[in-house]
């Protein structure tokens, strides 16, 4: 194996071990019988790594997937041996963990794109294998950690509940009434009696503290529930908008200003939330950073792209340029789960080069549109509080880190508004 697999193999094996590291030097993963006096728990490669199929099509695994103690396996044959009194585990494990950790199947698969040409969640092995609800690599951890036990290494029992919890909301707009197509359907619909009041929408263009999705304190006080909770805003930078990143606002102007005062009094964080635009042209992403630290005057790290348009896996040298450390992007829009088959931070690992990427990666736990949305999930109220209960308790159970995004511009402004709803009830749920 080169030294680059090895690098990722030990950085593998150690995020699998989590709050266990200190047994990675147990673990081997090797075919070399004359190696395995060093190691308590064998891994057997599978040759994914060496194969003449790496980052070919064929390289995916076929369906239906084997099972190794009730978790899909997707490279290996479920079988534990015990070779010179050691434990061999033919589960490649490793394989199957990089393959989720790094996108490998995005990288590869050119295909399945969907109109914004993000990567399909439909199309993914982690749905169509039917495990995109439960994190298979956090469960591979768990599993190696029985195996260390059981092979005579002390182990530390893992933890339950949160590492970290982070509560997000993306900037797309700050009300519902600062432009002229929002004013106009405002109208529309006020006239026909379905929603909001004509004066309401003449006090909100007036004043945008007026406006019901100008509702950041709300917000800020709903989140503060939390209180080990991190609440984080992602703006908007750009000087111009145009197709999917309308509506535009200005980051210099009043309004502006007086929201990010808002977020400093409250130690609310500030995130990059680049442009729909920037997908297309990767270099707007360091332009639209540096605009941002300049009218916040605040180092701006955290990103999450708008549409949820994270490069491909073989791109994040243009976040690193950014000055991007942490990203809070990866789900797919159109199905809620696990993506990196994880619920645990993990290094943008790049499938071409096998580099380990200086920029964490944060799940994206749950988006309120995924939930709601008819071209998505289209869940009813109690389907996306179940579903979303279910995800919660997975995070919990494995002491990841929960992600939530619910956008300012979901909420309505009277209680039994969905996600006014279901927001508060999550709230609860995790306070
Ligand atoms: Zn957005």
């Amino acid at each position: 194996m080169s030294n680059q697999i090895l690098k990722v193999v030990d950085y593998i094996i150690n995020f699998l071990l989590q709050d266990n590291r200190h047994l990675a030097g147990k673990v081997g993963y090797t075919a070399d019988i004359d190696e395995y006096h060093k190691y308590s728990v064998i891994i057997y490669p599978s040759g994914f790594f060496d194969s003449q199929q790496y980052g070919k099509q064929s390289s995916i695994p076929a369906l239906p997937l084997q099972k190794i103690e009730n978790t899909e396996l997707l490279f290996g044959e479920p079988q534990i041996e015990y070779i010179k009194g050691k434990m061999v585990v033919k589960a490649d494990i490793i394989a199957s963990s990089f393959f989720l950790m790094s996108r490998y199947e995005e990288f590869v698969c050119k295909d399945y794109r969907d109109i914004h040409k993000r990567y399909e969640g439909v199309s993914s092995l982690q749905y169509r294998a039917g495990f995109i609800d439960h994190p298979i690599v956090d469960e591979y951890g768990k599993l190696l950690i029985k195996w260390l036990q059981q092979a005579g290494e002390t182990v530390q029992q893992s933890k339950q509940g949160f590492r970290a919890i982070y509560l997000t909301h993306d900037v797309d707009s700050i009300g519902f009434y600062q432009n002229f197509r929002g004013v106009l359907g405002g109208l529309y619909r006020a006239i026909l009696g379905r929603n909001g009041s004509v004066s309401n929408i003449l006090q909100s263009i007036i004043d945008v503290r007026k406006d019901p999705a100008y509702n950041f304190r709300w917000l800020i006080d709903r989140d503060n529930e939390v209180t080990s909770a991190e609440k984080i805003f992602f703006v908007k930078a750009l000087k111009k908008s145009k197709g999917f990143d309308l509506p535009h606002y200005n980051i210099e102007g009043k309004a502006l200003k007086r929201l990010f005062q808002l977020f400093r009094t409250t130690s609310s964080r500030i995130g990059l939330h680049s442009s729909y635009q920037s997908f297309g042209d990767n270099k707007q992403i360091a332009i639209e950073q540096k605009f941002l630290a300049q009218a916040t005057d605040e180092t701006i790290n955290l990103h999450r792209s708008h549409y949820l348009t994270i490069l491909p896996p073989d791109k994040a040298h243009y976040y690193v340029k950014a000055g991007i450390t942490d990203d809070f992007t990866i789900a797919f829009a159109s199905v809620s789960g696990f993506r990196l088959g994880t619920c645990h931070a993990v290094n943008w690992i790049n499938p071409k080069t096998l580099e380990i990427e200086p920029i964490l990666l944060h799940p994206l736990t749950l988006m309120d549109c995924t939930l709601s949305n008819s071209n998505y999930m289209g869940l009813g109220y109690d389907e996306a509080f179940d579903y979303a209960q279910q995800l919660i308790n997975q995070v919990k159970s494995h002491n990841g880190e929960l992600v939530l995004l619910w956008h300012n511009t979901s909420f309505g402004d009277t209680d039994d508004n969905y996600h006014t709803k279901l927001y508060k009830a999550i709230l609860e749920l995790i306070k």
